[in-house]
């Protein structure tokens, strides 16, 4: 018997699975895959290596305190470097500016390119930062839907400034009033789609997103993303975490008398606690098999999802760095046509992320390994003729700005849609990150980090609160190990 046995060995299972061996608990991880990391894998091909899901690292710290609970060097595991570009934007009118993490150079960069007075966006990364150390640190350090866990003292002293955040407003609706230029709103509009929303229609309080890239920083781990992963793998290991891949869960059980949970893999795992690393809504459907809760969850809009195309290109572009993007002409149209007509985008804003710029080794030389990726609806289905008329689109896109035939170029495809995203990696219809947080309150009514019908069942991970994205599923992980702690 195991004192936990957890279901996923994506980031948060790994970060799980680390906290609890810590506290000396006995801990199983049980895969569906053949390898740990779930969206943090890698793909070869012909000389290119290509990391398939995130792509932008910030808030390292996290990862690295889990590190330090063992006394260990994160050197010996996976690095990183800071990088000084958070990402270079380009326009349809031509326009192109790289956003610099030096706050100065930024500052320098819009005089020039855009021919504005940065100081609205200086104070606008100021206003962030406040809210990030004061308000989103309150949310996503804690387990909010347990009010014995809340921090009254520091949410009463702190409720003032949370009324002037932006709450009630869209983030669209702050940063129009905040920075007005229709370029520098598109570019902070564009901070709802780290965890798949609507800039229209999400709150104000995710402009506090920019103080993550922008005043703490942008990093590359030198290994790729994918070592991230490696590296907790390889803790876990050697801290005695067990792990168990292959072994695609499709029920697990509880004792009523003992209250023991057991879970079918090749063979039935007992354990008191049971954590769930995998998106919630595909555990409750198709593991517990608990329809109620089911439907109650699913009836929450689901965050986008994503089509990439991950490209060996037999060239090089001095204009690109590790990120890019370019933007549709009409972002308001784009993110209606995936939320409310949930179609793909006609005209969609492209996202290139090429590692090689920073690691040659990831391509061969004279060549770049691009990630070139769209945000489209949840569920959507892509077949061949789908495939080609977006393929085409974006070749289309990118070859105007850079005035060159990409096509020409690609020596090596291969493509990501949403439902291969969730055949790879569990995620309910696709979804990068749960559910939306298209509404003002979404922040509080993600699913809890604990079960209120089950006792000894917690939850972390991308779907859950406080989020998706790398920082917040490493936060998942640490509320998860303090309530397990606090029921033993
Ligand atoms: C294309 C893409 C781009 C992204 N870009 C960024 C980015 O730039 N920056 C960022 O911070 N975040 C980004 N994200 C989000 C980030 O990748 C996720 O939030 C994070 O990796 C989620 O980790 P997780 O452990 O919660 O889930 P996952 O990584 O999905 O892990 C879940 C694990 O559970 C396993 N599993 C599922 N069902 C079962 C079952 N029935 N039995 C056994 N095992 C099962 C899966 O195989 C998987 O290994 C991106 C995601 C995608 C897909």
């Amino acid at each position: 018997m195991y004192d936990a046995v957890i279901i996923g060995a994506g980031l948060a299972g790994l970060a799980t699975s680390l906290r609890l061996r810590k506290r000396g608990l006995e801990v199983l991880v049980l895969e569906k895959n053949s390898y740990p990391g779930g969206k943090m894998h890698q793909y070869e091909s012909k000389g290119y290596r290509f990391d398939t899901g995130p792509s932008l690292f910030t808030m390292p710290e996290y990862v690295n305190e889990i590190y330090e609970l063992f006394d260990e060097d994160y050197r010996n595991y996976y690095d990183y470097i800071k990088h000084t570009e958070s990402g270079r934007y380009f326009f349809e009118d031509g326009k192109q500016l790289t956003f610099y993490t030096d706050i100065n150079a930024l500052k320098k960069e819009i005089s020039e390119k855009l021919d504005l007075n940065p100081d609205p966006v200086e104070d606008y990364l100021n206003r962030s930062a406040i809210k990030y150390n004061n308000i989103g640190s309150i949310f996503l350090d804690t387990a909010i839907h347990k009010t014995t866990e809340i921090p009254w003292g520091r949410v009463f002293k702190n409720t003032p400034l949370f009324m002037r955040s932006g709450l009630i407003k869209s983030l669209n609706q702050l940063n129009v009033k905040l920075l007005k230029d229709e370029k520098l709103v598109q570019i902070f509009n564009r901070h709802a789609t780290y965890n798949g929303s609507n800039p229209f229609q999400a709150s104000g309080i995710l402009s506090m997103i920019p103080h993550l890239e922008q005043n703490s920083g942008t990093f590359f781990p030198k290994e790729g993303m994918k070592s991230i992963a490696e590296g907790l793998y390889k803790l876990s290991k050697s801290k005695g975490v067990h792990f168990k891949f292959n072994q695609n869960i499709s029920n697990c059980s509880k004792d009523t008398v003992t209250g023991r949970y057991t879970t079918q893999a090749e063979k039935p795992y007992e354990s008191k606690q049971l954590i769930c690393a995998i998106d919630h809504l595909n555990f409750y459907k198709n593991i517990l098999n608990d329809q109620k809760l089911y439907k109650k969850y699913k009836k929450q809009e689901r965050s986008s999802s994503a089509i990439v195309f991950y490209w060996g290109i037999e060239k090089t572009f001095s204009q690109l760095g590790l990120h890019n993007i370019f933007f549709s002409k009409d972002y308001y149209k784009e993110f209606e046509q995936i939320f409310e007509t949930k179609i793909i985008p006609e005209n969609a804003t492209v996202y290139i992320h090429i590692s090689s710029k920073l690691n040659p080794h990831d391509a061969p030389d004279g060549c770049e390994n691009w990630f070139v990726m769209i945000n489209v609806p949840a569920g959507t289905e892509v077949d061949e003729t789908t495939k080609q008329k977006v393929r085409k689109a974006i070749v289309q896109k990118i070859g105007n700005t850079l005035n060159c035939d990409i096509e020409k170029h690609i020596v090596t495809e291969k493509i990501w849609t949403p439902k291969l995203i969730e055949d790879d990696t569990g995620s309910y219809s696709g979804a990068l990150y749960g559910a939306s947080s298209n509404k003002k309150l979404s922040a509080i009514s993600r699913h809890p980090n604990f079960s209120r019908k089950y006792n000894n069942l917690f939850f972390c991970g991308g779907t859950v609160h406080p989020g998706g994205g790398i920082p917040l599923v490493l936060k998942s992980a640490s509320i998860v190990d303090k309530l397990v702690e606090n029921d033993r």
